[in-house]
């Protein structure tokens, strides 16, 4: 069969038409990829910063985790959650007391080794979330608060495209063609102390929220919201579920972007980088929330499969390396430092110098929303892959391990899609 239109000199592209409408009518076949760069079925080549959406955080290629894989394959690809496995509970060992470097743990004293008390496997983001989500339920119940069974999540949130996850996503594009949702979502302002305190009230069961919010903007949690969501939480027993599908696993700089501001979840939600482009989603808990689950409560077919943990604890074990995370922030310094240079350069473009994000997670703001289809086409036709994020930021979510070349090319080709907008 034949899937691309090479001939045509349509490059790798192909017509969609066995996928449903929800997707572009033409996409473009990705065959390969090495370090930093991808070829497309036509043989062109792209250099990433977009890592699939904020996934392959090593980069293309990996030989290990390639063999890590096919090993474990042909050992056992499947067993049901009736069982476990070797690789499984090493993960989730890894996952729950693994201490990481102190050069870059700055926590707060007492969280790690340890913090975390039990995982549970799942495919993919939203089903974490949908974990976390009933966690907090189930820990409410069962604390003889039946009545206590709202959510609280904020504006511009994104927490995935499931029912449950997708009722506490605030993005009404996402939400409307599918009411009514799960009921019980409450939704304040983010950053907005005043209205937090005014909605966190004893009525919430938990409250999920992004440390910096990916899909609607990148936008960074304040250090006293985060403050002001740990004493609330505290004093009213309410569950804090730090969504970290995006922003865990060293994107922004930290193992988790939560102790950069200083956030205390009882729960973390991790996935998209955990097993190097594979499915699996993390959801950690702390004791207090283990304590009130029950056998059968909740589970998953495939989640934590021996194939997916395996290749989870060789992602884990890069990204705690001496030395990773402190480089990724060494590298995210130039980053911003070549985004800002490029913001200032096209004030017509960007809004003045707003380079928003931390670490390998970034977005540059634009003033008409029109122009951005224009520049992520444009960059695509100059090898370069970006991403969006909300209606009007220019989002940069490379593989952590892109170096400076990497980002001095990435500059280079981007003022020259710039310059070419009319
Ligand atoms: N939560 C956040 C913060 C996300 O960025 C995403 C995906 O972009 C999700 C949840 C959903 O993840 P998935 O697409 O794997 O379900």
């Amino acid at each position: 069969m034949k899937h691309t239109d090479q001939n045509s000199g349509n490059g790798g592209y192909t017509r969609s038409h066995r996928m449903p409408r929800q997707y572009a009518d033409s996409l473009l076949i990705m065959a390969e990829g090495s370090e930093v760069r991808l070829k497309d079925a036509g043989g062109r080549e792209y250099l990433d910063f977009a890592s699939g959406i904020a996934v392959n955080a090593l980069g293309y290629g990996r030989k290990e985790l390639a063999e890590i894989m096919a090993a474990q394959a042909e050992k056992l690809i499947h067993i049901s959650n009736l069982f476990t496995t070797a690789p499984a509970l090493e993960l989730a060992e890894k996952l729950c007391s693994s201490s990481p470097r102190p050069e870059d743990q700055p926590w707060k004293a007492g969280m790690n080794p340890g913090y975390f008390n039990a995982v549970h496997f799942g495919n993919s983001g939203t089903e974490a979330n949908e974990a976390a989500l009933k966690y907090a339920r189930a820990y409410q119940i069962r604390s003889g608060r039946k009545r206590r069974n709202k959510f609280l999540a904020f504006s511009n949130s994104f927490h995935g495209r499931t029912m449950g996850a997708l009722s506490v996503t605030s993005t009404e594009k996402y939400r409307k063609p599918f009411s009514p949702l799960v009921p019980g979502a409450v939704f304040a302002e983010y950053n907005n102390l005043k209205d937090l305190r005014r909605k966190l009230k004893s009525s919430i069961a938990g409250v999920i929220v992004e440390v910096i919010q990916g899909e609607g903007g990148i936008i960074s949690m304040d250090r006293e919201f985060a403050a002001e969501l740990n004493r609330i939480c505290r004093e009213k027993d309410i569950i804090l579920i730090a969504d970290e599908v995006q922003t865990g696993l060293g994107r922004t700089g930290t193992l988790f972007a939560s102790e950069a501001v200083g956030l205390e979840p009882d729960i973390i939600t991790l996935s998209k980088p955990l097993a190097g482009g594979l499915p699996l989603s993390a959801t950690l808990i702390t004791e207090h929330v283990n304590d009130r689950l029950h056998p059968g409560d909740h589970a998953s077919t495939f989640g934590g499969g021996p194939v997916t943990t395996a290749a989870g604890s060789f992602i884990w074990d890069e990204i705690n390396r001496p030395g990773f995370l402190s480089s990724v922030r060494t590298i995210s310094d130039f980053l911003e430092e070549r985004l800002e240079a490029v913001s200032h350069a096209f004030p017509g473009v960007f809004r003045e110098g707003e380079v928003r994000g931390r670490g390998m997670l970034r977005g540059l703001v634009v003033r008409d929303p029109e122009v951005l289809p224009r520049i992520l086409s444009g960059a695509m036709e100059q090898g370069l892959l970006l991403l969006r994020a909300g209606t009007d930021v220019l989002r940069f979510a490379p593989p952590l391990i892109i170096k400076k070349d990497d980002i001095n090319e990435m500059e280079r080709k981007l003022r020259t899609v710039l310059g070419s907008l009319k």
